[in-house]
């Protein structure tokens, strides 16, 4: 009886259910939308229900689906694109002190950059560190150098200041010095060294291998819990300002399992407006396989949810086979070892390797696995790897290795031609070779330490080639066109998230992930493409970033 009743009620609601409640929740109109389909399809509408995008045509379409409840938003005719997706991110990491450092992403002079120190110094608790954590270059000053101890004193006499470059130099003040204890080299963490001038004065900058800088860093006092919890929700409406609705992070140096306990509150409040798929890396111990064994003991590949999922191991499996052209027989050995377990637990691997010369080592192994357990399924993916051959994509392509790509020469172009030469540099990185053999392969920036992470920066520089300074190294066959620069920023890294059939797209089905950018994509001259921003963020149906006239 109980459920004749029942069903006789819901018989009667769903026909006399409003149509309300079977139309879109939002619907977009008037407007150019990117769709990256296969066929890089523009429509002019979409309607998303239940975070996913239910319908796309025309206004007049997409208005006849429209309920009382619906949100109707005019595009006024600007461009919408699927949320960008960062293949290599070190977010986690940024995000943890994205409040407390001082941030020089972008800024074109050294004036500009000192001036951020100093409005830190006043804003900030008195006697706090000042941090610049990475993420510029000195090519992007018009000054064109970095700063000096006495510059740094000057604007903030009354803090420790501390300032690195990539992982090789860090500017220290006199007063940081005296905190950290620095009196003598044997102070520095193995590896580092105290700079001098060409007259031997000291200039107040460590230099040293990757290591010591690293070292070096993790002697700064951390972030509060508090302090990193409001850095990862500030950091990602920052990325969400830029149009990014996913990250794909690689872990990295200096990352501890503390390092995650930030962004796992802001998943459990519900307050992540990223999707974050994150990698388990070693820290380089000497006991690697151990390290992963202890690390990844009780997640299985892919646990998680639509905004955060274990992604596998990586970028660094192993210090014998990171940074290492010419790794030892044991070294290999240790790695496969490794690798073939992962294979066996279906686990993904992204692999940070430099150069093409010595790739040979990795991808001799992943054959070996490959010989004994298909790694094709599991996505497994080679960063960086900028001057990638013909043949070692083939081998890629083979295996079904992917490749995630970062504008790393818009910071270290120059440097690179002269290790490489000119040749080598203008087809730097191949991806239109990349994408005629079939290789999986997207599109990010590695950010924060030795990288901005603009995506507009890096989708600029893919199609100019320019470094900071504006030198143009990369040539015409290897440049991809916009809808190809657009395709490898969104479904091409998606792929590494396992996520390409759910997102990075905008098709029916799909997680209603987009941007509305304040300028048109495919029309706005080259050198200014780096200066776009959001002007409305949506990651699932969800307003997580939105101003002026969306505000
Ligand atoms: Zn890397």
């Amino acid at each position: 009886m109980k459920t004749f009743v029942g069903t006789f009620v819901l018989l009667v609601l769903v026909g006399a259910m409003p149509a309300s409640a079977q139309s879109p929740e939002t619907i977009l109109v008037n407007g150019k939308i990117l769709t990256v389909d296969a066929q890089s399809s523009v429509r002019e509408a979409l309607a998303i229900r239940g975070g996913r995008i239910t319908a796309l045509g025309t206004s007049a379409e997409m208005r006849k689906l429209a309920g009382p409840q619906s949100r109707v938003i005019d595009l006024g005719g600007r461009t919408v694109i699927p949320g960008l997706i960062d293949s290599h991110l070190h977010a986690i990491r940024a995000a943890l002190s994205f409040t407390t450092e001082v941030n020089w992403i972008g800024v074109r002079t050294l004036e500009e950059a000192l001036g951020r120190v100093k409005d830190a110094a006043r804003t900030m608790k008195p006697g706090s560190w000042l941090i610049v954590a990475g993420g510029w270059n000195p090519q992007q000053f018009k000054e064109n150098r970095r700063p000096t101890q006495a510059e740094l004193v000057a604007v903030a006499p009354e803090n420790p200041v501390y300032i690195q470059l990539g992982y090789a130099w860090a500017m220290l003040t006199p007063l940081a010095h005296k905190t950290l204890g620095l009196t003598s080299e044997a102070d520095l963490p193995a590896g580092g060294r105290f700079e001098r001038d060409a007259a031997g004065n000291l200039t107040g900058a460590i230099t040293g291998s990757q290591p010591a800088i690293v070292g070096l860093f993790d002697k700064l006092p951390r972030p509060t819990f508090d302090e990193q919890v409001q850095g990862t929700k500030a950091f990602f409406r920052e990325l969400n300002r830029l149009g990014i609705t996913g990250v794909i992070d690689p872990s990295g140096n200096n990352m501890t399992g503390e390092s995650y306990q930030a962004l796992f509150k802001v998943w459990r409040d519900q307050a992540l407006t990223v999707r974050v798929a994150y990698s388990l890396g070693t820290q380089g111990s000497g006991k690697e396989f151990d390290e992963i064994k202890a690390t990844t003991a009780l997640l299985p590949m892919g646990l998680g949810d639509e905004m955060l999922r274990f992604n596998g191991i990586g970028e660094r499996i192993t210090g014998g086979m990171y940074n290492n052209d010419k790794p030892g027989q044991a070294d290999k050995d240790e790695y496969y070892r490794i690798a073939l377990w992962a294979a066996e637990r279906g686990l993904t691997l992204t692999q940070h390797w430099n150069r093409d010369a010595s790739v040979d080592n990795l991808l001799t192994i992943f054959e070996r696995v490959n010989q004994r357990i298909p790694i094709a399924p599991l996505r497994w993916s080679i960063a960086h790897l900028n001057d990638a051959s013909e043949q070692t994509l083939r081998r890629m392509k083979a295996l079904g290795v992917g490749w995630t790509v970062q504008d790393a020469m818009y910071f270290g172009g120059e440097a690179f031609r002269e290790s490489v030469g000119e040749a080598s540099a203008r087809r730097t990185p191949p991806v239109v070779t990349a994408k005629k053999i079939g290789v999986a392969a997207g599109a990010g920036t590695d950010a924060h330490r030795v990288a901005s992470y603009n995506p507009f920066t890096a989708l600029q520089w893919f199609l100019d080639g320019k470094t900071v300074s504006g030198v143009a190294l990369r040539g015409p066959e290897e440049t991809p066109d916009r809808a190809e620069a657009l395709r490898l920023y969104t479904i091409g890294s998606a792929w590494f998230a396992h996520d390409d059939d759910v997102r990075g797209s905008l098709e029916v089905g799909k997680l209603a992930d987009l941007a509305i950018l304040s300028q048109d994509y495919m029309s706005v001259p080259v050198d200014r493409l780096g200066a776009t921003e959001s002007l409305l963020t949506m990651v699932g149906g969800k307003m997580v970033y939105a101003a002026a006239p969306f505000k």
